[in-house]
């Protein structure tokens, strides 16, 4: 683990520690992600490539006597007076979600929703199962694309399914954080982010088909290529409760109805011209956007294997247009970021995530890594726009007890 995966996960026990006593029996952690390509597609029944990053949320777990639950996290503890400790019964979670999620403070709706999903995938009796104090602690950045909620999320799920003594395979863990989160928090969200977040590798992307939820792990070879990706953090929240999230899906359950199938998975480039005819002008692009970024995940993945990573370039910047141009999901932050990458010589660049703000990344050469930060910073400042946070993401491994 690094150094900085350490002192996160110090971080969760020390907090723990002060907000519980005990020392706790462990930690476990679960990384952020970037989608490398495929974006949208998840709910589409589609194809997505995301790796998880060295990015991580850390989760000390302290058992219980009785069958009670609380989490507390770093996340909220300057802000929050009586130092943020949430608690609940565990059989109580059944009558909180979906519900009376509103009673739950909004961010322990993840964990504890987390710890309500297992409950009913093993069909285990609440009353039986060990009590957790749970104390988390973060470096993925909020919000901004790069998923702490499936961060939190797969924590969560690695911890629980290990102490409560449930085997639960890496997609089945993922399953239960994303019911956590549709249902319990109550974000609209596909698997993605999860599947990611449990199965990442080092060095490697995950492939990922979202209605089989077959997932192939695919080698980046960057480090051998003397790339690097460069993660363009805009600082503009996006939200999943904002409209433009669920306007996309229903333009794109339309656009599947129209042509009589179960989702836009089943659309190839070659019915674009029949869909044209059949749905209004916006709900047609935002179809585009989801049949030809699909092909643009096949692609990828054939370019890594056959030609390596320096050869996906051009299907990177295929897919940033498509997201602005057909989905108009970017925003002038995003478009600015991968204009800047690119004009500093990046061999690709797309914003990432789910748009109207967060990150862009862009895949660079070893030597060019600070030339294209700076040309991002100074594009930033020309604009007016508060200034980006950049990083480097090396693809790493996924959830697991540290
Ligand atoms: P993203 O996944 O892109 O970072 P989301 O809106 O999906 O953004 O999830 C962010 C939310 O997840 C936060 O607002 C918070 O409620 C919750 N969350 C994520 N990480 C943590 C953490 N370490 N501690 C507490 N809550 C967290
Ligand atoms: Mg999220």
């Amino acid at each position: 683990m690094t150094t900085t995966g350490t002192r996160t996960a110090d971080a969760a026990r020390a907090l723990s520690a002060t907000a519980y006593g005990p020392q706790p029996v462990g930690t476990w952690s679960a990384p952020g992600r970037v989608n490398l390509i495929g974006e949208h597609t998840d709910y589409n029944d589609g194809f997505v490539l995301p790796f998880a990053i060295q990015h991580r949320t850390h989760v000390a777990l302290a058992p219980r006597q009785d069958a009670r639950i609380r989490v507390v996290s770093r996340f909220l503890r300057s802000s929050d007076g009586d130092g943020g400790v949430v608690e609940a019964g565990l059989a109580e979670l059944a009558e909180l979600f979906p519900g009376r999620r509103d009673e739950v403070p909004e961010w322990a709706r993840y964990p504890l929703g987390v710890a309500w999903a297992l409950i009913e995938a093993a069909e285990a009796d609440p009353r039986s199962v060990t009590g957790v104090d749970l104390a988390f602690a973060s470096d993925v950045p909020v919000g901004a694309g790069l998923s702490s909620s499936a961060a939190i999320e797969g924590a969560t799920a690695v911890a629980l399914a290990e102490t409560w003594g449930l085997d639960l395979d890496g997609p089945a863990l993922a399953q239960i954080g994303r019911r956590a989160e549709n249902e319990a928090v109550g974000a609209p969200t596909g698997i993605m982010d999860q599947m990611a977040s449990l199965l990442g590798r080092p060095d490697a992307a995950i492939f990922l088909d979202c209605r089989s939820l077959e997932a192939e792990v695919v080698d980046l070879g960057f480090a051998d290529a003397g790339l690097e990706l460069l993660v363009i953090d805009t600082g503009v929240k996006h939200s999943h409760a904002t409209g433009g999230y669920g306007e996309r899906r229903a333009a794109c359950e339309r656009a599947a109805a129209a042509m009589g199938v179960p989702a836009l998975r089943d659309v190839a480039a070659a019915d674009l011209p029949r869909l044209a005819g059949l749905v209004d002008e916006v709900t047609f692009r935002r179809a585009r956007h989801i049949v030809t970024e699909n092909q643009r995940v096949l692609d990828t993945v054939r370019t890594l294997r056959e030609q390596g990573p320096t050869a996906i370039g051009d299907l990177l910047v295929a897919s940033h247009a498509s997201m602005r141009d057909d989905f108009e999901i970017s925003v002038p932050e995003l478009d600015t970021a991968v204009e800047a990458a690119l004009g500093a010589g990046a061999v690709g660049a797309r914003m990432t995530g789910g748009g109207f703000g967060g990150a862009a990344i862009a895949l660079v050469s070893h030597d060019s890594v600070e030339r294209v930060a700076a040309a991002a910073r100074a594009a930033f400042e020309a604009s007016g726009f508060t200034a980006p946070t950049i990083f480097t993401v090396t693809p790493s491994a996924g959830a697991a007890r540290d």
